[in-house]
């Protein structure tokens, strides 16, 4: 079923529920029929319609009394911090939502957890009993029924893989493609080719030569889980385009661990002499920065270099003060802090957890005074939304 004819199927729907002056049951209904037929082809489109009754994307219950308590917790902000992902992340917005909601608008972000933890929304999802899961899909579907009564997006655009030069949609990409790829750019096999990788390479040598290529388009030494983790958005087009070829094209680091009979992918390295013998990386240090700041992961060097790029003075792993109930040992570093004292993280949300991690981090802040901001993935598509106030001209 094509786009048209889904939506065909949503009006008449719509209208003929509007007809019989349909109660939540009614809704109900017709929010599982758009759904099942949006999702019947093979040609399934995750994206957000903006003129859509539900949004294309399995809505698990989501009410009209979930979405009357949802915009109850709503503010400007928020609506402000929508309009900026819309220009970033066209009608994808809605997958980066909670994540951005978490970091930038921590109280929102909180609130609507609050509701999901006492169960006030959302209970008609399958993992009810998740307040995570629960979070996530509010934050998504609420942010997108706020922002769709007070605005419009452009549909998502016809456009060509520069890869394999496929036609595809972003919303035909799913989720974790723009969370970890940000804004639609490659196809969707191209995007899945990324993460698998090569599946066909079965010589040592092979495979070292896999890594080396990846290391050279990355200008780093690649992670053992370069294979999960965000291309830096904000490096140009052209490197990015090498480094997806360059995922795909090298084996998973498990295959090639195990190619080289050994568990450390440490030795792996070695072996394709990135990095010396010498070379020990401290606490999971894979890279420098330009001014020379180690960085476990390309994402904190993209963070680093554009600190340094921008003229903002930053120290490195500052240690938290101590906390008797979040922070006991008073071990706990975060990774940068400003010359004004506030500290800086960078989390990745490649674990099922990372809105507890990240709250945590926030509850440490609040309960020591320490102003925090947060960087998540979708953050490196513009950095300058979340820390452009310490940019030194623009003080
Ligand atoms: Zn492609």
């Amino acid at each position: 079923m094509g786009r048209e004819e889904y939506q065909e199927l949503v009006r008449s729907l719509t209208a003929r529920l509007r007809r019989r002056g349909a109660g939540a049951g009614a809704q109900q209904e017709l929010v599982s029929c758009s759904v099942l037929a949006a999702n019947a082809g093979h040609n399934r489109d995750w994206s957000w319609p903006c003129d859509s009754e539900v949004g294309g994307f399995n809505p698990y219950g989501w009410n009209a009394t979930d979405q009357a308590r949802f915009t109850a917790v709503w503010c400007d902000a928020a609506d402000d911090l929508v309009d900026e992902l819309i220009e970033a992340y066209g009608a994808m917005w809605p997958w980066v939502c909670p994540s951005q909601l978490l970091t930038r608008l921590p109280d929102v972000a909180g609130a609507i957890r609050g509701l999901t933890e006492h169960r006030m929304i959302g209970q008609g999802h399958t993992y009810r009993d998740k307040p995570d899961s629960v979070y996530e899909h509010a934050a998504m579907y609420g942010a997108f029924h706020a922002a769709r009564s007070r605005r419009v997006w452009p549909d998502s655009p016809r456009q060509v893989c520069p890869l394999c030069r496929a036609p595809f949609t972003g919303g035909q990409l799913n989720p974790w493609m723009i969370r970890q790829f940000g804004p639609a750019r490659w196809c969707k096999q191209c995007c899945t080719g990324a993460r698998d990788g090569n599946g066909a390479l079965h010589t040592p040598a092979a495979a070292r030569q896999a890594v080396v290529a990846l290391a050279a388009a990355l200008g780093t030494v690649p992670p053992q889980n370069f294979a999960q983790s965000p291309v830096a958005f904000d490096l140009p087009d052209r490197q990015r385009d090498a480094i997806v070829t360059a995922m795909a094209a090298c084996p998973p680091a498990k295959t090639i661990r195990a190619l080289h009979g050994t568990a450390s992918w440490l030795d792996v390295l070695r072996t394709t002499e990135i990095v010396g013998d010498a070379w020990r990386p401290a606490r999971g240090t894979y890279c420098s920065a330009t001014d020379g700041h180690p960085c476990r992961s390309l994402a904190e060097r993209t963070i680093d270099d554009w600190l340094t790029r921008h003229g903002i003075s930053h120290q490195i792993e500052p240690l938290w003060p101590k906390h008797p109930r979040f922070n006991p040992h008073g071990r706990r570093r975060a990774d940068w802090q400003f010359t004004d004292g506030t500290y800086l993280e960078y989390a990745g949300l490649n674990s099922d957890d990372y809105v507890a991690k990240i709250q945590a981090k926030q509850d440490l802040a609040r309960a020591t005074g320490i102003r925090l901001v947060v960087i998540t993935p979708p953050d490196l598509a513009n950095l300058t939304a979340v820390l452009g106030e310490w940019i030194p001209q623009s003080r």
